[in-house]
């Protein structure tokens, strides 16, 4: 059988929607390239360097910026975060499916680049249950989590640009949707 062109996706979602979880239970291990950005951003709790993001710092990131390195970056809440070009078009070359887990800017520039990306966000119920997540969560001060709420409506105002919308309000319905739209994307172009 021909082999189909392998996928380059986005997902987006304002911080605090569940998207870390979502994902983590949607796919196998090594289903697809899960790429991982670069921050300027310390480490929260239980995150895991080099597997959640590569910390690194403002004059490293910057340097990356200055070599083309970054397929897309964006500075978001006074923060850097880009995705390394590299390991990207490493795996698409190698067949392999690949997801970007970015904020809506960096989404807008990809679909720019690449107008055949599919991209999907995921909406919070509401600001409210955003914002008891976020407390709940507990990683960050009351004025961060404000910024990030603040941030979240102006980013949820952009959903209508995405190809596909889901909402997390229970996990499970929301993993199943979650993989419907990722299966389906995957799928879509399958030779007949
Ligand atoms: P957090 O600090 O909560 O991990 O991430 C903040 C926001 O940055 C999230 O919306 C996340 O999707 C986004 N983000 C993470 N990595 C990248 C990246 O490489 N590029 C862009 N544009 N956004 C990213």
């Amino acid at each position: 059988m021909e082999k189909r062109e392998p996928r380059l996706m986005i997902v987006s979602a304002p911080s605090g929607c569940g998207k870390g979880t979502i994902m983590e239970r949607a796919f196998k291990e090594n289903e697809v390239f899960y790429s991982v950005s670069c921050t300027t951003r310390g480490p929260r709790p239980g995150e895991v360097p080099g597997k959640s993001y590569h910390y690194i710092t403002t004059e490293e990131f910057e340097k990356m910026i200055a070599e083309d390195s970054f397929l897309e970056y964006a500075k978001y809440n006074q923060t850097y975060y880009g995705t390394p070009r590299k390991p990207v078009e490493e795996n698409l070359a190698a067949g392999k499916d690949v997801i970007l887990e970015i904020e809506t800017q960096g989404a807008f520039k990809v679909k720019e680049l690449r107008p055949e990306v599919s991209s999907l966000f995921i909406l919070p119920p509401s600001i409210k249950e955003l914002r008891r997540r976020l407390h709940k969560r507990a990683t960050e001060d009351e004025e961060t989590i404000e910024k990030r709420v603040a941030q979240a409506a102006g980013e949820i105002a952009q959903a209508d640009k995405y190809d596909y919308v889901i909402m997390n309000d229970d996990l499970d319905p929301a993993v199943e949707d979650f993989k419907a739209v990722i299966d389906g994307i995957r799928g879509e172009r399958e030779p007949a």
